[in-house]
């Protein structure tokens, strides 16, 4: 059974790699640390709450730099390379110091990165993905851009060099949500750069009807409800997400290829994992579980219960119904419940509690059904959360047939949860 916790590039800057192992191996008995090797244009923690063990900051804003000194390299004559923090700029590696803290602990790092969602410098124009009005999304490439291989597959061949370790974790290999900087619902319905509408119109997809729909939409967003009723847009619809799990399953295939040639070429045995949305979500993003575990060597999914399943779900449902009528509010959720498969509860009930923690074990489950013989790996939510509740969280994950238990994160969690998690897999 694996176990590991997640961290973010401040919590070793900010309180030491000596104390971040020590607090993640004495308090928490995890071995395996999985390190960010780009932020997210993100709050720390999200969406709410305060970093209780980091001496320096309260709250951190990230904004999606890489974190990897000297990498250029890896990116030579590609038009785009992703932009270097500036720690990273002035050489620090915060990585090789946390790896080398955990050594002499016995504990070990593992790289976690990400796909597609990163700040660039360069001309990212061409590669990244557009919205249904043209408009570019300058930190997210498209799956079907010919640059787009090229990229990935450098930067996780890159990432396998540098920091050898048992698996790497690859994330944001999909399309994007409607959370980053600000919450925004044109951003999830991508992508209408040159190569995805041609290749859509050779599937047979009216990319022009997609167009006025997705218009209308923006204007009024109540009426997507209305779209699953008529069964010509509803078909329309469906086509456009089963080619965007199609593009994003045949760039996976690509990678695993890659990853597959390197481990044989190198006599290594790095582990490739991914990072993907519960399956309630995932499909929406361009993540279809059964490809996806057909090329990997197992996934997280993260099914947060108190934050609506990975999903900052209450934004988007103010997003869609406005934030003045609670009974719109309300009716936007029923429709997204039922179409997500989330349960019965109301939008006041999930704002107060979440979902409820058999989520967390439908999910892992239906996820599992879904990979075939694959791992499944459950993200435990450990912040935002009432201590007591991560035993049962982690309880309801292994119902559903968990293969390893992720604790995310590090960093949001309060040092009493780190105990709590300590105290379980200790126990268990
Ligand atoms: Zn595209």
């Amino acid at each position: 059974m694996e176990k590991t916790i997640q961290i973010h590039p401040h919590d070793v800057r900010d309180e030491g790699a000596e104390i971040v192992v020590a607090n993640i191996v004495d308090r928490a008995g995890i071995k395996t640390i999985i390190a960010e090797t780009g932020t997210l244009e993100e709050r720390h923690p999200y969406p709410r709450g305060e970093l209780e063990h980091n001496p320096v900051h309260k709250v951190v804003y990230t904004d999606a730099c890489f974190e990897v000194p000297g990498s250029a390299v890896w990116f030579e004559n590609l038009p785009f390379r992703p932009r270097l923090s500036p720690q990273a700029l002035a050489g620090d590696d915060y990585i090789k110091d946390l790896a080398e803290a955990a050594s002499a602990r016995g504990a070990e790092v593992m790289p976690w990165v990400k796909a597609l969602n990163a700040a660039f410098d360069g001309d990212v124009q061409e590669a990244c993905v557009r919205t249904f009005r043209g408009e570019p999304v300058p930190t997210w490439l498209c799956p079907n851009n010919p640059w787009t291989e090229e990229y990935v597959t450098r930067l996780i061949l890159g990432m396998l060099d540098r920091y050898p370790s048992r698996a790497i974790l690859v994330d944001r290999l999909r399309y994007p949500d409607w959370s980053g900087a600000t919450v925004s619902v044109e951003r999830m319905l991508t992508c209408f750069c040159p190569h995805c509408e041609q290749a859509m119109e050779e599937a047979g997809i009216d990319v022009d009807r997609l167009k006025r729909l997705f218009e209308e939409f923006s204007k009024e967003p109540l009426t997507f409800m209305d779209w699953l009723k008529d069964e010509p847009t509803s078909l329309l619809l469906q086509s456009w997400l089963r080619f965007r799990q199609r593009s994003i399953s045949s760039l996976a295939e690509k990678v695993w290829n890659t990853v597959r040639r390197w481990q044989a070429q190198k006599k290594a045995k790095t582990a490739f994992w991914l990072n993907l949305w519960p399956p309630s979500f995932a499909a929406l993003l361009g993540q279809d579980y059964a490809s996806l575990g057909r090329v990997c060597e197992g996934a997280k999914h993260f099914p947060y219960h108190r934050l609506g399943g990975g999903a900052d779900l209450a934004a988007f449902v103010l997003a869609l119904a406005g934030a003045d009528s609670a009974v719109r509010q309300e009716e936007v959720f029923r429709d997204l419940r039922g179409l997500l498969k989330l349960g019965d509860i109301s939008f006041a009930e999930y704002r107060q509690d979440g979902l409820p923690l058999s989520f967390v074990r439908d999910q892992t489950r239906w996820g599992k059904d879904l990979f075939h013989q694959n791992k499944i790996f459950a993200g435990i939510q450990i912040w935002d959360i009432p201590v007591e509740e991560i035993r049962a969280t982690v309880e309801a994950a292994l119902q559903g047939g968990a293969d390893g238990l992720f604790f995310y994160c590090y960093g949001w969690a309060t040092l009493a949860a780190l105990d709590a998690v300590g105290e379980i897999v200790r126990g268990s």
